[in-house]
Parts: C-alpha cells; structure tokens; sequence
C-alpha cells in the first residue's frame, strides 16, 4: 500500500509504502535525506490503522458487487 506524507523537515512529499515500514523499513526524504521508520511504540496504532484502511476497501468492494445485482423481485 503506497502512502505519502509531508517530510518533517523540508515539507517534501515523501511516498512510502505502508506494509514495508510496519515490516521496519525506512524511507528517506528525496530532498534532504531525512530518514524515517517506524517508532517502535506507535506500531500498534499504525497495524489498526491500516487494518481500519483494509476493511474500508472490503467493504468498498462489497457495496459495488452488490449494487450490480437485481434489486427487489
Ligand atoms: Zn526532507
């Protein structure tokens, strides 16, 4: 899952994907080189986040499969 967030130091757009910095990847600022990775303590957090993110598209899916079929009968 590709993400971005701003660099805390130059404000740069810095594209991540997510599942490889909860894996413990980290990323550097394409501008400044400022790296970043995960914070052990806010792993938590970030698992349910994108557990909340999957389960969002699941549910996504759902509604477009079903608003193909048939309605009433
Ligand atoms: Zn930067």
């Amino acid at each position: 899952m590709k993400s971005e967030l701003p660099c805390p130091d130059c404000k740069t757009s810095i594209s991540f994907d997510l599942k490889m910095l909860l894996s413990g990847t980290s990323f550097s600022c394409p501008c400044c080189n400022l790296k970043f990775s995960l914070d052990p303590g806010s792993k938590p957090q970030l698992t349910k986040a994108v557990e909340g993110f999957s389960e969002l598209q699941r549910l996504n899916q759902q509604a477009s499969a079903s608003s193909s079929q048939v309605m009433g009968g």
